[in-house]
């Protein structure tokens, strides 16, 4: 039998600076001055209070995860969390993968934004296995969503930045790949 996720999920394949939800979750690094992928993404888009904003949170460690305004960018809110380098999933990177989006969710509670997006943390210049990344994604917030009234989380969405990230979350969504490669 599949796993039934939490009706508030949904997958949609796009930009994630386009997107108008309360809350879009930044996959940043370490240091939260800016970087490529999706970190540049968000930059770019929201304009130069961002960084500026950034430089007051004092870096932020992998698995947790800070909120900022989102400036010129749709959204209200950036959450900005720190995903693990994959370095042959032996370090904890799991353990760290999930901690980003039960943090990420948390912040999203203390801020009061109800709909949250999420790139695919720790997919890009990470290197974390996109599979393994997306079971962990997931699972972990369909655990939290059990949890947290709908009044207070509405929904979460999940971009894909390209086609063939979609096809793995909704190959995990509908459970045709539940097994690891
Ligand atoms: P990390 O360093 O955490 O791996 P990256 O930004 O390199 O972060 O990649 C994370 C994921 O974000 C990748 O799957 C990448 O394809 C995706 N991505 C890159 N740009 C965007 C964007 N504008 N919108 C949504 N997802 C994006």
């Amino acid at each position: 039998m599949a796993h039934r996720f939490d009706p508030r999920i949904t997958v949609w394949q796009g930009d994630i600076t386009t997107i108008k939800v309360d809350a879009i979750v930044n996959a940043a690094n370490s240091t939260l001055l800016g970087g490529g992928g999706v970190d540049g993404a968000i930059h770019r888009v929201a304009g130069p209070q961002l960084l500026e904003s950034c430089k007051t949170l004092g870096g932020c460690s992998p698995g947790d995860a800070k909120a900022t305004a989102a400036f010129r960018l749709p959204s209200d809110f950036v959450i900005h969390t720190v995903g693990p380098v994959y370095r042959g999933g032996a370090a904890g990177e799991a353990e760290k993968l999930a901690s980003c989006y039960r943090r990420s969710l948390e912040v999203a509670l203390e801020i009061g934004a109800h709909s949250i997006a999420f790139p695919a943390i720790s997919t890009g210049v990470y290197g974390y296995p996109l599979p393994e990344a997306t079971r962990i994604a997931l699972m972990t917030v369909d655990n939290m969503l059990a949890t947290i009234s709908p009044g207070r989380i509405s929904s979460v969405i999940f971009v894909c930045y390209d086609k063939r990230a979609l096809q793995v979350y909704e190959d995990i969504m509908t459970g045709s790949r539940m097994s690891p490669d």
